[in-house]
């Protein structure tokens, strides 16, 4: 690690400019940073090569042109192969470097980062984040992090580029810990919201009447304010991946099982999930939850005028 991050002496690694990276990316690019960048489809790094990062082919040839080395995949066999695969980044990280995984990923995989960072004279941590699409767009996120508190306090400047909310929460994996505390509280919040819409299309209310009035009121969450316009409108992109919600889940109850905890809420969230993947909307935004209750319930919702 550099005694001090700085624009001038830092080189930063990005890995994974999808609807998150993308933007994570770019606001650290807009800030001044020299940034060298890999994607596995080039095409979505085209606009943050227009605007001065460097492009390489491989995590290896990222990891040897940085200090820090940024990670935001998709799920934790991406993460592995980024880390561990043949050209991945340990293959050529250099002693003193940082790498960061702010993926959704599993705590066991974080822990097997660090460990293996450290034993190569490096550092690791685990940083997930929270806040969706337009939190990385607005630069907006909240992040959680776990490794070691030195290696936090000396990343904070970069994260404060990215995100507003950043808290240090422990040993290696508690970045990952607190993100499954995240997604179990967003399975009830997401459910509970687009039941709240069928039943109120169902009644005949007016949703968006319904919706100023129980933002308001106790209900009042993220899940209301962000994925009911995209609902009202009909446009179900993600957003947040269906397929990225399954994965996530399916982590937070493998752990759970592993601390002998009774999650059913979480499991039965992650059934409809399954079932709404079934129905093709893998690659949509999670708020399409509503349209596999709507089939269910055999209610027209999804075919009522915007
Ligand atoms: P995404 O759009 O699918 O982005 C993931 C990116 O990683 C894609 O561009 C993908 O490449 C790239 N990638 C995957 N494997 C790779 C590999 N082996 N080498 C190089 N690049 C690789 O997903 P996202 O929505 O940005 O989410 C990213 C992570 O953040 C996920 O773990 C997700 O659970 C988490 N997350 C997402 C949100 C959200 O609202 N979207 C919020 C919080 C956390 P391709 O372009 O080839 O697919």
């Amino acid at each position: 690690m550099k005694d001090r991050l700085s624009r001038d002496n830092t080189s930063i690694g990005w890995i994974g400019t999808g609807i998150m990276g993308f933007w994570m990316c770019r606001h650290i690019i807009e800030k001044g940073y020299s940034v060298t960048v890999y994607n596995r489809t080039k095409n979505k790094a085209i606009e943050l090569l227009e605007k001065g990062a460097i492009w390489v082919d491989s995590p290896s040839l990222v990891a040897e042109n940085s200090d820090i080395v940024f990670t935001v995949v998709g799920f934790p066999r991406d993460v592995r192969e980024v880390y561990f695969g043949e050209k991945g980044i340990f293959s050529t990280l250099k002693k003193g470097s940082i790498a960061v995984d702010m993926t959704t990923n599993e705590p066991s995989l974080a822990v097997e980062i660090y460990d293996k960072a450290r034993a190569m004279g490096c550092y690791a941590v685990d940083a997930p984040v929270s806040g969706g699409d337009i939190g990385a767009r607005e630069a907006r996120l909240t992040i959680m992090a776990g490794g070691d508190r030195a290696s936090f306090d000396y990343l904070k400047p970069i994260f404060e580029v990215m995100g507003k909310n950043i808290l240090y929460q422990g040993r290696a994996g508690s970045g990952q810990h607190t993100k499954m505390c995240n997604q179990i509280t967003i399975a009830g919040t997401v459910i509970g919201v687009c039941e709240s819409l069928i039943y109120g299309h169902n009644a005949g209310l007016d949703l968006q009447t319904m919706l100023d009035t129980i933002r308001g009121g106790a209900a009042a969450c993220w899940a209301l304010e962000n994925y009911v316009p995209r609902i009202l409108k009909g446009d179900y992109s993600p957003g947040f991946m269906v397929d990225h919600f399954i994965k996530d889940m399916g982590i937070a109850l493998e752990e759970a099982r592993r601390m002998n905890l009774f999650l059913p809420g979480l499991s039965l969230v992650q059934q409809l999930y399954i079932a709404l993947k079934s129905l093709g909307h893998g690659g949509s935004g999670t708020h399409a939850l509503v349209l596999a209750l709507d089939k269910v319930s055999g209610s027209s919702f999804s075919k009522r005028k915007n």
